[in-house]
């Protein structure tokens, strides 16, 4: 998918889900260069798995007070995510994970909101210096939950 398609399709699919806060090419910068390769679109069959965890992000926005949240990382395809040392089960390569940051807020004071959400036992949550990993493994599938 070009970078044009990708932001025709996936911008579709988000609108028909009534997700308006986030954008295709925050979930995958197409075409953008990275680590010596170009990104490269998510295959479409992974959209669904995209607004799933819109749904959690846009509850994580609006937990404590509203505060848009940012992203550093979410779709990885399997080059982008070998260089840079990605485990190569990741749920970055699903479309259901995100690194996220949601400004005036710790990683930890945003992990345990994600603690706080209804479908927690759903999630995978990793705590970082500077970021909170956010998956939504339960719901495609995956063991569920997970902690580090
Ligand atoms: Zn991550």
């Amino acid at each position: 998918m070009t970078k044009d398609e990708w932001v025709e399709v996936c911008g579709a699919a988000l609108e028909t889900a009534g997700i308006d806060n986030f954008h295709p090419l925050e979930i995958c910068d197409v075409g953008r260069e990275a680590r010596g390769t170009a990104l490269f679109a998510p295959r479409a069959h992974l959209i669904p798995n995209a607004i799933k965890l819109c749904r959690v992000l846009c509850d994580l926005r609006v937990a404590v007070r509203p505060t848009p949240v940012l992203v550093n990382s979410w779709y990885r395809g399997t080059v982008y995510n070998y260089k840079i040392g990605g485990v190569g089960k990741s749920m970055h390569l699903t479309c259901g994970a995100a690194d996220v940051v949601k400004p005036g807020f710790t990683p930890d004071e945003v992990a345990d909101m994600l603690e706080n959400h209804p479908d927690s036992d759903q999630f995978g949550i990793g705590r970082y210096n500077t970021f909170t990993h956010i998956d939504i493994r339960g719901m495609i599938g995956r063991v569920a939950p997970a902690r580090w």
